[in-house]
């Protein structure tokens, strides 16, 4: 029940209509008997400027979630950026504590979360990095702490920008190129590009899926189609195959965690956006 204690949490993004996280926060919410609700805002770039200042003037407000095209803009306009958060320079999280904004990013570890709920610690394999935007840019930070890591990218200039970045962050020598490279010697592969995502779901995929194997962990960030054109090629050679819908729960359970300070059920999450996808 909504009453004067209610907290506000939510997204904002420009447009956020389409976005599956309020019916994912909502349903972990009502299970765990917080009083909260979580909304989504349609944030114009123009606007962006007078958002954290109205959050902190609303008392209501704990915390929000930030997306395209928000997530590098709003860093200037918060109190605190965690190290994570800085490194990758783009914030998804925003938590109002004490009238202060403090940033936050929750994909990458999101990502991993998602990968080691499915095959274990992932530590010292060769991964491939396919795509250089902004969600290859907090999957690469991520994963590079302990892996060694390739990034391939249409645009290899943008793959090369990533790769330095994330050379000279974490003083680790990362590898670039483009998307013809030999796709053999990688235990890892993550596809992060738009590319076979509704309504293009059959979209060729960017890489050459014959030279995929059974060895292979393939993960797609894509969770509309569940199972995209390169995931299924991926299942028919024999790989394991890893949609997006992990990482949207595990990256929206750590804001909530962020937020709350309580772990939300990721099941709960996770059964809610199978039954309406
Ligand atoms: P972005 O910053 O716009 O980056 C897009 C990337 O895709 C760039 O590397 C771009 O290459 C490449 N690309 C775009 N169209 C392509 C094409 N036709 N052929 C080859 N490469 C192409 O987007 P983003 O924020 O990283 O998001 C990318 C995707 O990640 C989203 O569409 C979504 O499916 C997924 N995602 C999932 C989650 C989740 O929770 N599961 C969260 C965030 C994102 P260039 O550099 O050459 O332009």
């Amino acid at each position: 029940m909504i009453d004067s204690k209610t907290k506000l949490l939510g997204l904002i993004g420009h447009p956020v209509e389409h976005s599956l996280s309020p019916i994912m926060h909502n349903e972990a919410l009502r299970h765990r008997n917080l009083n909260y609700v979580y909304l989504a805002f349609d944030v114009h770039p123009n606007n962006l400027k007078y958002v954290v200042n109205g959050a902190k003037a609303l008392e209501t407000f704990s915390g929000f979630n930030v997306t395209v095209p928000h997530k590098v803009e709003i860093i200037k306009y918060l109190d605190e950026i965690d190290r994570e958060a800085q490194l990758i320079g783009a914030v998804n999280t925003v938590k109002i504590k004490d009238n202060k904004a403090i940033g936050y990013n929750t994909d990458g570890l999101g990502v991993r979360m998602s990968l080691e709920e499915e095959i274990g610690k992932v530590k010292g394999k060769n991964i491939l990095i396919i795509g250089a935007g902004g969600a290859a840019r907090a999957v690469s930070f991520e994963l590079a702490k302990d892996n060694t890591i390739t990034i391939i990218n249409r645009t290899v200039e943008n793959a090369k920008t990533l790769a330095k970045d994330i050379s000279n962050k974490l003083n680790k020598n990362i590898g670039y190129g483009g998307l013809n490279i030999d796709i053999e010697d990688y235990n890892i592969l993550i596809h992060t590009t738009p590319v076979g995502m509704y309504p293009n779901i059959n979209a060729k995929p960017i890489i050459d899926v014959d030279k995929i194997n059974k060895d292979m962990i393939v993960m797609d960030l894509i969770y509309n189609p569940m199972e995209t054109v390169l995931l299924k090629e991926s299942r028919k050679r024999g790989a394991k195959t890893i949609n997006g819908l992990g990482m949207l729960v595990y990256q929206g359970a750590i804001a909530f965690e962020i937020w709350t300070g309580i772990k939300p059920d990721v099941k709960v999450m996770k059964r809610k956006i199978e039954n309406i996808i």
